[in-house]
């Protein structure tokens, strides 16, 4: 986003560049009193009633659902993201608000017997959950509602405060989130959003009084903060580049169409976006054939249009490293099947074959509408292929045995394993999260709650 001085920044859509809305940046006496907020009201944050917290997440659902279209609006302008796409996205907010609703009234904590030894007669514990402090939210530009929402619910839910720092990029629907929070009974302090630019996060992430630092991002910053506070509770949820793998026993259409489009949904811009399709020789050239007519076949341009399936990506920056890397992966001799043209911030739904081990588009995340297809000479071949890559947030398998589904949980190192569909699945209640460099920790409601708690034990004696 440009400055126009100090105090104010302007927010842009990528796809032509104009403006879609300001915001003021936050001084440093506006973010003294955030923090300062969170940290005085955390107490009584923890003792809020159930009652309290659990309708104040259901009627944050509830305006969501009322404001959806406004608001999917202003992500797809704000990110460029198709319409379509926005939609979806303010409807899992929706859906992730109210779950916490709901989960909010069975966090009960637990009874615990201790006579199973005579030395414990008559002892009883109970085992509650209390919050480890504040949390400060840092979120990335490519779900700039829902990954917010992944953090602020389950935060409400367990009684914790929290602050967000949104992506720079994006700071507009997390600022309408902020509003729709300030019409409930939470007492002040207990959610702010900071829409600072970059350079001002690191004095945050140190700030003892945010004990807990719920990062998800790019691998090289999460680790950053990580190193940053060492001592404090980190939880990473980094990239990835995500394999699917096509087994010689898969539906082949299914397959090739949910490939076609989960490469390129949000023009590759999500952590789980199919960056390599694995198949097995045997069906090759037969998903091939059907794999590319469906790229093509995706419609690209303008986010506005109800049409467009895929459309710019964040800034013309980022379209110009990818297209970049992908004529260094051909220049490495790399076949390209289709796309590989760039206009302005938009990339056209790009293929390639025979992509060297090194290139960067096949051992680094694209984050960007490009897929490599690579085959398999077996199952061991290709689960060992999706293994290769330093990262691990999830993989799919596109089987019907369920034996190749069993051995794939074992084998892959990866947080989740999708058998019949993309590794792009994602259900907002679903413990979610990576292995290797993908990160640290799960989200996902209940895991995210579990995550910004500790269990305390209250021991009854003489019972
Ligand atoms: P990014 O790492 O550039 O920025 C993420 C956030 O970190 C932003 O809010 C940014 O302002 C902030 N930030 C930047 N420098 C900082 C610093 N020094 N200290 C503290 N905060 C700092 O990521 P991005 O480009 O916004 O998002 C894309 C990345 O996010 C991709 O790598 C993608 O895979 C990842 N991602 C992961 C998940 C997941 O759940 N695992 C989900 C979505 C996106």
């Amino acid at each position: 986003s440009p400055a126009t001085g100090d105090s104010e920044l302007i927010v842009t859509n990528p796809h032509d560049g104009r403006e879609v809305g300001r915001h003021s940046v936050p001084t440093d006496a506006q973010v003294e009193e955030a923090v300062a907020g969170a940290h005085a009201v955390a107490k009584e944050a923890a003792a809020l009633p159930v009652h309290v917290r659990a309708e104040a997440l259901a009627h944050v659902s509830r305006r969501l659902a009322e404001r959806a279209e406004e608001i999917a609006q202003l992500i797809s302008h704000e990110n460029g993201k198709p319409i379509l796409w926005a939609r979806g996205e303010v409807s899992r907010a929706v859906a992730t608000f109210r779950f916490a609703a709901e989960e909010t009234r069975r966090w009960s904590g637990e009874v615990q017997r201790l006579d199973t030894e005579p030395a414990a007669n008559g002892r009883l514990a109970y085992v509650s959950r209390v919050p480890k402090g504040p949390v400060l939210a840092i979120t990335p530009f490519n779900f700039p509602l829902n990954l917010v929402a992944h953090k602020v619910a389950p935060a409400i839910a367990v009684g914790a405060p929290v602050v967000v720092k949104p992506a720079p990029a994006t700071p507009l629907s997390a600022l309408v989130l902020g509003e729709i929070l300030a019409e409930t009974d939470l007492p002040a302090g207990m959610f702010s959003v900071l829409p600072l630019p970059n350079e001002r996060a690191a004095a945050l992430v140190a700030d003892p009084r945010l004990p807990i630092v719920s990062f998800t991002g790019s691998a090289p910053v999460g680790y950053a903060i990580a190193d940053q506070v060492p001592r404090k509770h980190v939880t990473l949820e980094l990239g990835g580049n995500a394999a699917a793998v096509v087994l010689a026993d898969a539906d082949l259409d299914w397959a090739a169409q949910r490939v076609a489009l989960y490469s390129n949904y949000q023009a590759g811009q999500s952590c789980i976006a199919v960056q390599r399709v694995i198949v097995e020789q045997l069906v090759y050239d037969a998903f091939v054939e059907r794999l590319l007519p469906a790229v093509d076949a995706l419609v690209t341009g303008d986010p506005a249009d109800e049409k467009t399936q895929v459309g710019p990506l964040v800034s013309e920056a980022a379209a110009e490293r990818v297209e970049q890397w992908v004529q260094e992966a051909v220049a490495g001799g790399a076949r390209l099947l289709t796309g590989g043209t760039r206009d302005g911030a938009t990339i056209a739904p790009t293929v390639l074959a025979d992509v060297p081990h090194d290139a960067k588009v096949a051992c680094e995340e694209v984050f960007g509408p490009v897929l490599i297809l690579q085959p398999a000479a077996s199952i061991d071949e290709a689960y060992a292929m999706v293994n290769d890559s330093k990262y691990g947030l999830q993989a799919g398998v596109f089987t019907r045995s369920l034996d190749a589904a069993f051995r794939a949980n074992r084998e892959l190192e990866v947080g989740g394993v999708i058998i019949g569909d993309v590794p792009s699945y994602r259900a907002d209640q679903m413990p979610y999260g990576g292995v290797k460099d993908s990160g640290i920790g799960r989200e996902g409601l209940h895991a995210a709650m579990e995550d910004y708690t500790y269990e305390k034990v209250m021991v009854l004696t003489g019972l």
